[in-house]
């Protein structure tokens, strides 16, 4: 039986570990994710703030529980994988409790992105600045517009 860890579980760690399953049954898959939620979905973050989708649960479209049940998935949120260690083919992994080391015959690295902020003067003292690449970062968006409304709001990149 072949051990999979997978490092990431959101949209590319998600796909291949539901994949993995439809081509092996019986492999052992293991999904470190560093954050507190799983597959959800990251296109509809800024929908949730205009508005448009109104339930943030429609953002959490699987939990560690539905992914065990449907394609028997070890999922485990809040664990951050610090170290590889190639030669012995383990991972070092990081919780809430302490740390612990997992072994792996493969490992899939999906850790995406992150925002790139660049220096600017008064960025590291500002409270009111935020990027939008997660649920805890939209959390933190809403807490403010509930608080302090939306009188004027500065977008800094316009892409996509
Ligand atoms: C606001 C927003 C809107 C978007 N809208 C669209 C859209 O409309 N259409 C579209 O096609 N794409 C859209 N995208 C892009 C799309 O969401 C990304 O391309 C996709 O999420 C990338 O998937 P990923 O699995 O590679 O990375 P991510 O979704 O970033 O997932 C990586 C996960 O790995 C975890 N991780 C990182 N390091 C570690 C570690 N050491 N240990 C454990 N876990 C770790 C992270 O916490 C993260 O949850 C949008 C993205 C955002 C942020």
């Amino acid at each position: 039986m072949t051990k999979v860890v997978i490092v990431g579980g959101v949209a590319g760690g998600m796909s291949a570990a539901t994949r993995l399953r439809r081509l092996q049954e019986d492999a052992e898959i293991i999904i470190f994710e560093k954050g507190p939620y799983v597959s959800f979905a990251n296109c509809g973050l800024p929908y949730y703030v205009s508005g448009e989708i109104s339930d943030r649960d429609q953002l959490l479209v699987q939990t560690p529980e539905s992914l065990k049940a449907r394609f028997n998935l070890d999922v485990r949120p809040y664990h951050e994988v610090i170290a590889i260690n190639p030669e012995m083919k383990t991972v070092t992994v990081k919780n809430n409790v302490g740390t612990l080391e997992e072994t792996y015959d493969k490992l899939i690295l999906s850790p995406g992105a992150s925002p790139f902020v660049p220096p600017m003067t008064g960025l590291d003292e500002a409270t009111n600045v935020f990027s939008l690449r997660n649920v805890p970062d939209l959390d933190a968006i809403m807490k403010q517009l509930e608080e302090k409304g939306t009188a004027e709001t500065v977008v800094i990149g316009a892409g996509f």
